[in-house]
């Protein structure tokens, strides 16, 4: 399999979701999770029809993002946790950060997109299994947190992302999903506001994901295949 029948791939089980769901399939973002990948096969993803690319380190999307700087219709996304000291390069490179997780963070992109006239987008990430070993806000602390970053004057919050906890069985995924999406109903109810995306769903159990509302699906191995150990 190539990364084009991959992609390919996962494109038709989208619009099987989709359908089973009475969604619009082009609702949803395919967002190609490339961490670890060479810019070679960015680029054969980018040929399949990709145009959202998800970086999990700065550092590494930093330099990936410079290589293909001539690619100027990619999207590129930091899904990966990001540390403080950071934000300014994440900020300066990246148009969408899916890992906004505590008010520190919230200060620093705020200040650091306002020194660049940005406003930056983001989405909130919960930990909605709350495991230790995950980044996230809890689900009980996500209103304090959302409120408190909806009034920072260059962050702009378009949605909720979560990684659930890994089970092989997909179907267990779904509670996780459904509470993502309540959460968020419940925000944009409580402040009046649109919150339009939900970023959910991997390899192994985006087709759920997308039957559960999700508008951005982070895919690495179906389409690249197994990552090498780093
Ligand atoms: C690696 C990664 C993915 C994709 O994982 P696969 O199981 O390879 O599809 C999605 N989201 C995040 C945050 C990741 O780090």
């Amino acid at each position: 399999m190539t990364i084009k029948d991959n992609v390919e791939k996962v494109k038709d089980i989208v619009n099987k979701a989709a359908e089973k769901s009475g969604r619009n399939p082009e609702d949803i973002i395919i967002l190609a999770a490339s961490k670890t990948q060479p810019v070679e096969k960015i680029i054969q993803a980018y040929n399949a029809g990709i145009r959202y690319f998800g970086e999990n380190r700065v550092q590494e999307g930093m330099k990936k993002i410079d290589q293909l700087k001539n690619y100027t219709d990619i999207h590129w996304h930091l899904i990966g946790g990001l540390q403080t000291n950071k934000a300014k390069y994440a900020v300066r490179y990246f148009e969408m950060i899916h890992s906004l997780d505590r008010k520190q963070l919230a200060d620093e992109i705020d200040k650091r997109a306002g020194k660049i006239g940005k406003k930056q987008d983001v989405l909130i990430e919960v930990n909605v299994g709350e495991e230790e070993s995950k980044y996230g806000v809890k689900p009980s602390e996500l209103k304090e947190l959302f409120e408190y970053s909806l009034k920072k004057e260059n962050i702009n919050i378009l949605g909720l992302m979560c990684i659930p906890p890994y089970i092989e069985d997909k179907e267990k995924s779904r509670p996780y999903f459904v509470l993502l999406r309540k959460l968020k109903e419940n925000l944009q109810k409580e402040f009046g506001v649109t919150l339009p995306h939900l970023s959910m769903g991997m390899s192994h159990d985006f087709d759920v994901a997308v039957e559960e509302g999700a508008t951005i699906v982070r895919i690495g191995t179906a389409i690249f295949g197994e990552r090498e150990a780093p």
